[in-house]
Order: structure tokens, then C-alpha cells, then sequence
């Protein structure tokens, strides 16, 4: 965190050089408008999205819906909460506050289907809503759990495999990370990966670990044909000033405080989230 401004300037480098695009962004608003611009430029009238905390944070799917552009969120906990129209409950698991009959309940609701079905039955719902959604998106947006220094990569963890599928297929892959999030070196992973699995989930690693180094190279057969990177400030230099609160910036997001305290999650955790 001491020398982010200079690793910062190391991953552009390196991601530039493979090929890739990155846009620095002072606020939310900006990384918002860079995300439209994006998709006006590719005509993409559709976009999927893989779990990301800063897009949360900006507000990036209530932004694009106002500007005509439907975006899909293909985590299954953030699939539950969209079409209830809620914000996640949890960084980690965002729906983790309903039950499996809540989630029946709503997919019977929102999706027409039978109601009483077993969790494998709308995990199958899901995964054929979704599969066709990844095929038709011309956008692709996750975020980042961290940004490797030396070699220009965009690490992205998750459980599920709709990371992946979410970059593979549309032609243009948006990644948004905040600048906090800069490692000095892939070599780092053998600690960052093992952290943030354990205290994320109690995983020794998560199950896909994917680094993304820019957009598809000429003897590749799949991946975005454009790769882009928003770095976002949105008030982190600001907190980088202080020293002390400079510290708030080492949080890997593995939400282990969430599941340890009581008070945030049950009065604190609901406030913040209304006013956010
Ligand atoms: S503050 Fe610590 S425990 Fe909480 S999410 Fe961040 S890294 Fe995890």
C-alpha cells in the first residue's frame, strides 16, 4: 500500500503491452460513464456480470437499466437477490439470509416455475436462464480480487465457474477494481489465493482461480476480443492520506468480520447498506 502509486503504473504498463485498455477513474460516475461508452461503442443492449463488490459500490446495474441496458448478474446468490430486487445480504454470500423455500417461493414468483422445488432443481433454472444469457450479452463485466503488478493480471475467485463463462464468451470483457486492490507479483498469490479462501469460505482455495492478462491473442480460440480495465478510486486516495486509516485499505474483502460480529450484521450491516 505504500507504493500503490507506483505499482499502479507497473500494471498499466504490463496490461497495455498484452494488449488491453485501462481507464482511470476518479468517481463512480466515471467509471459508470466509461462502462456506457463501452457498451454504446459495441452495441451491446445486454450485459452479464460475475460477482463484484465495486459494482455495488458505484451502483453499475441501476445505471445501466436507466440508460437502457439490461444487466445480469450470473453469481447464483447475486441471480436470487436481483430478482428479488435486493442488494446482497453478505459480501461473500449474498443471499445467504434465505432459506430454500424463500428461494423457491420467489423463483415460482418472478419465473413462473413450479413452486416447492428442491435447491438442485433451481440451480437447474438458473443455469439455463443464465447459460443463454452469457451467449447473447455482447459485454462482460467482474471486478477484480486482485491486480498483479508484474505481469499486468486481473485475479478473479470464485465458486462457481460463471466468472469464466461470463469472460469468455462476449467480445468485450470490463474489468472494474479498485486501486486498492494492486499486489506486486503473481508469486504473492501463494499467499493472497490460500487467505482469502480460508477466511472467505473455509476453502484451503477457492475452486476457480482465473488471471486475466488482457483480451484474446491471435491463436486463441475463445475470450473477449477487447479487454478493458477500470481502476477506481471513488475516495481512496483520501483515505490513503492517513496513515492510520490507510490500514482500512489491507481488507481483502474475505468477510470473516461480517460472520464474527454480531452487531454489524444484524444492526449496523442493514443501515449501511440502505444509505450506501
Ligand atoms: S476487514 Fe479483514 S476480516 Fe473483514 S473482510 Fe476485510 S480482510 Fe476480511
Amino acid at each position: 500500500m505504500e507504493e500503490l502509486d507506483q505499482y499502479l503504473i507497473r500494471f498499466e504498463e504490463q496490461f497495455t503491452r498484452n494488449g488491453g485498455k485501462v481507464i482511470w477513474a476518479q468517481d463512480a460516475l466515471e467509471a459508470n460513464e466509461a462502462v456506457l461508452k463501452i457498451c454504446k461503442e459495441h452495441q451491446a443492449m445486454q450485459v452479464v456480470k460475475s460477482k463484484s463488490m465495486v459494482t455495488e459500490e458505484i451502483h453499475l446495474n441501476d445505471f445501466l437499466a436507466k440508460n437502457q441496458i439490461e444487466s445480469v448478474e450470473t453469481d447464483l446468490g447475486e441471480y436470487i437477490q436481483q430478482l428479488d430486487g435486493e442488494p446482497p445480504y453478505h459480501i461473500v454470500t449474498p443471499a445467504m439470509h434465505k432459506s430454500k423455500e424463500d428461494v423457491a417461493k420467489l423463483f415460482h414468483e418472478k419465473l413462473g416455475v413450479e413452486p416447492n422445488l428442491t435447491p438442485s432443481e433451481l440451480t437447474l433454472i438458473s443455469r439455463k436462464n443464465l447459460r443463454e444469457k452469457y451467449t447473447s450479452a455482447g459485454v462482460g463485466v467482474t471486478g477484480g480480487n486482485f491486480l498483479l503488478a508484474d505481469i499486468g493480471g486481473v485475479c478473479v475467485t470464485e465458486n462457481e465457474g460463471n466468472g469464466r463463462l461470463t469472460t469468455a464468451f462476449p467480445n468485450v470483457h470490463i474489468a472494474i477494481v479498485g486501486i486498492e486492490k494492486i499486489i506486486p507479483s503473481i508469486n504473492d498469490l501463494n499467499l493472497y489465493w490460500p487467505l482469502l479462501a480460508t477466511y472467505g469460505t473455509g476453502q484451503n482455495v477457492t475452486v476457480y482461480n482465473t488471471i486475466f492478462t488482457g483480451p484474446r491473442k491471435k491463436n486463441e480460440n475463445d475470450g473477449p476480443k477487447e479487454m478493458y480495465v477500470i481502476l477506481l478510486d471513488n475516495g481512496r486516495s483520501n483515505l490513503l492520506k492517513d496513515v492510520h486509516i490507510r490500514e482500512s485499505a489491507y481488507c481483502i474483502r474475505c468477510g470473516s468480520c461480517l460472520n464474527a460480529c454480531p452487531v454489524y450484521k444484524k444492526h449496523w450491516r442493514p443501515y449501511l447498506w440502505r444509505y450506501l
